[in-house]
């Protein structure tokens, strides 16, 4: 269900929130990942049917609370949280972060709080993960400021100011579900990182601009539009292959170099 042409097996899915450190505002977060709240979350049917389609495995210690814990951050006082979207593998953390202003596009967020229980299951949401003050600490992507991109994204061009110091920049990526961004940072140890979410998962698929079957992007979201935001994430890479994809599930941390010409 992940990649065309790929053999029918179970495949491990990591789940991998991003930890970001602001000179000024400190930790920030891009997704929550998975804790403990998913296994609550989805006791109850229909919530259950996310988890025996997606069964969730989190050892001890590597929710993003923990983790922060473990770096010497008390979650409580972490101030941001930038969310790419709404699905239930990218926000069970959330509530262990009470303090932080929720950076997230507010398509996404209208989409994750519509309809019955049922409905938002299809979706791939679990409504029990989402904070009950959700609205009132959400900061919408389509309210900051447009900026230019630096000209190593092209052909993305445009992008919001979520801090307003053009330190994080939200990059709408279409097509795997409604209000779906990544996050453009300039890493000061890797130069450019473009933190792609789900708009692939792996690398791999980006570099042979391979995409998931239709019946899985067309599930979730737009098979045409997904596939037009793989088709750019692939002349990104193409353009400028130093510049590091981070796709949410990926397990190739690095970025794959092209040998030789890309097709
Ligand atoms: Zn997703």
């Amino acid at each position: 269900m992940t990649l065309r042409g790929g053999a029918w097996r179970p495949v491990e899915f990591p789940a991998r929130p991003t930890l970001l450190v602001h000179p000024e505002e400190g930790p920030v977060l891009f997704d929550t990942g998975y804790a403990d709240a998913f296994t609550e979350a989805t006791r109850p049917v229909p919530e259950r049917f996310y988890r025996w389609l997606t069964p969730m495995r989190l050892p001890p210690g590597l929710d993003a609370a923990s983790q922060c814990r473990s770096l010497g951050i008390e979650p409580a006082e972490v101030r941001h949280v930038v969310l790419s979207h709404f699905h239930a593998d990218h926000v069970a953390g959330l509530n262990d972060f009470p303090a932080a202003r929720i950076h997230c596009a507010r398509a996404g967020l209208a989409d994750a709080t519509r309809g019955g229980r049922w409905r938002s299951v299809c979706a791939g949401v679990l409504r029990g993960l989402l904070p009950a003050d959700i609205a009132s600490r959400a900061r919408f992507f389509e309210e900051r400021p447009r900026v230019a991109l630096p000209s190593d994204a092209r052909p993305f061009t445009e992008g919001a100011d979520v801090l307003g110091d053009g330190s994080l920049l939200a990059v709408e990526l279409p097509g795997h579900c409604p209000g779906h961004w990544g996050l453009l940072v300039a890493d000061a140890r890797r130069g450019l990182n473009f933190l792609v979410a789900d708009a692939t998962w792996s690398v791999e698929a980006v570099r042979t601009n391979t995409p998931p079957p239709a019946l899985t992007t067309g599930f979730l979201g737009s098979t045409r539009r997904y596939r037009a935001t793989l088709g750019a994430l692939h002349v990104l890479h193409v353009r400028n292959p130093d510049l590091v994809l981070t796709p949410y599930h990926g397990a190739d941390d690095v970025p794959a170099r092209p040998a030789g010409a890309v097709a």
